[in-house]
């Protein structure tokens, strides 16, 4: 088959994203061999490309929350039922989505026993143990670990029955101690994904509807996807002493009384893998930003035979210059693939950058690198490689990070009343801020006519609005509306 016709099969597999947005992502998680569905409803199989880009953020992740203090621990999947018992809004939100084990050892069991949706009760429980005095505080322990909740509906990455997350469980004297850690974690996770996966964020604090189950305040970061739709990115939560209480959770404080400990938890999942691929990709497929990518740099050879030798060892030399100077790069020297075949499958594979090279290069002592996402080529001496490419992906990295909040910015307006946002929103899905009263009523109205919710209250907004969307009283908030995934 020529570069032509295989180019053209190639891109018949993708369904455009303006045709249909749903069959683009599907596509493309398949085509570029993340995932595959596992026998089980509802759960994926990470296969090593989708698996090395959570490897890739719980690095980066990781280092940032051992830089503030906090240290990794491990606590069980199993959580018996009396614990979840202890905190009654904790059990009305997740039970409806816990699975039980109730039977093992060909037993039944005295009790049984959840799989973890979250650990706030086992790790409540386990901390009622460890602290007793102020000497013992703060307490700031993350696990990395997968959970289960039993979702009707699933999406690939976005909304699985199993999924990995990073369940970080703080404890602390004060509430304004909790609260700083609270916001501390929040701002990790705006930096990280704006910073390092190129996702610009909207962060503010969730509505008490919205909020975690047992929290006294919940905060988030919200993404907008290429289809106008909201991913919460991360989440942050000031507990109180609810879990405290719940758990009898004490310790002595410094004029010797018995105190209940502040609380925080803090999470973000394997959902950013899905939020990557929607804000990023588009009709060709993946677009991965420099810092996430797994393969940052694809050398390609190119040639006749006769030129071939001496054109895949010099890839192979700068390939050994791009590793030592830090780069994940690959080279692709297969003789079976053409190079327009190898064109298509690394941008298909959202690799930020090319490098060509072939015998017209080599007389020049040059080398083509050429962008994923601007398709931007640049001619570059072969002595200057390492450092060329170190600068370009430096500017897709922020070329893709400025695509995106234009892109978001373009989708983000206010809107005065519900009609009006029910016809925005049919015009154009995004962000829409409005006023909102504060009451439950009129946020469950919104979501019942327009299909939105409320995302967030922003801490920083273009516009404060002056009335409610809905019943025209005094807003006491500005709010982002969204359908979300
Ligand atoms: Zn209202």
């Amino acid at each position: 088959m020529s570069d032509k016709a295989q180019e053209k099969t190639f891109v018949k597999e993708i369904t455009p994203q303006s045709e249909d947005f749903s069959r683009w992502y599907l596509d493309v998680i398949r085509k570029a061999d993340l995932m595959d569905y596992a026998p089980v409803k509802g759960c994926i199989v990470f296969k090593p490309d989708g698996y090395e880009l959570w490897e890739l953020i719980q690095r980066e992740l990781d280092a940032r929350f051992k830089e503030t203090g906090h240290r990794n621990a491990y606590f069980p999947i199993f959580i018996p039922e009396s614990f979840f018992r202890k905190e009654k809004e904790h059990v009305e939100g997740f039970n409806p989505e816990l699975p039980w084990v109730t039977e093992a050892g060909g037993e039944q069991l005295e009790e049984r026993l959840a799989i973890r949706p979250t650990s706030e009760t086992m790790i409540g429980h386990m901390y009622a143990r460890w602290i007793h005095s102020w000497r013992d505080l703060p307490v700031l322990i993350n696990q990395w670990a997968n959970v289960v909740r039993w979702e009707k509906r699933t999406l690939p990455f976005l909304r699985t029955s199993e999924f990995l997350w990073q369940e970080g469980h703080t404890a602390h004297e004060t509430e304004e101690e909790a609260r700083q850690e609270t916001m501390r974690m929040l701002e990790i996770y705006r930096d990280f994904v704006e910073n390092f996966l190129a996702i610009p964020v909207i962060a503010g604090q969730k509505t008490p509807s919205e909020k975690f189950a047992g929290a006294v305040d919940t905060y988030s970061i919200e993404a907008m996807m290429k289809d106008g739709r909201a991913v919460q990115a991360g989440t942050s939560h000031y507990l109180g002493q609810n879990f405290a209480r719940a758990f009898d959770i004490q310790f002595l404080d410094r004029e010797n009384k018995q105190q209940y400990v502040h609380t925080t938890s803090w999470g973000v999942s394997t959902r950013l893998i899905g939020a990557l691929i929607m804000v990023h990709g588009d009709d060709r497929g993946l677009a991965l930003p420099p810092k996430v990518a797994p393969t940052q740099v694809i050398l390609i050879p190119i040639g006749p035979a006769k030129a071939r030798e001496q054109v895949v060892a010099k890839a192979h030399e700068l390939h050994r210059e791009l590793k030592a100077a830090g780069l994940r790069a690959r080279v692709d020297d297969r003789p079976e693939y053409s190079p327009g075949w190898k064109f298509n499958e690394y941008e298909m594979r959202g690799v930020p950058l090319r490098i060509e090279l072939g015998p017209r290069d080599m007389e020049n002592g040059q080398a083509v690198l050429v962008s994923r996402v601007s398709g931007e080529k640049r001619i570059v001496k072969q002595d200057e490689i390492v450092s060329e490419t170190v600068r370009m992906l430096d500017e897709i990295q922020r070329e893709m990070y400025a695509n995106a909040k234009r892109f978001m910015e373009e989708r983000l307006a206010s809107v005065d009343t519900l009609d009006e946002l029910k016809i925005r929103m049919e015009e154009k899905r995004g962000f829409y801020l409005a006023g909102w009263c504060g009451s439950a009523a009129c946020e469950h109205q919104v979501k019942e006519e327009s299909g939105a919710t409320s995302r967030n209250i922003p801490f920083e907004v273009p516009e404060h609005k002056s009335v409610c969307l809905v019943c025209g009283e005094k807003a006491r908030h500005t709010v982002v509306f969204a359908r979300a995934y």
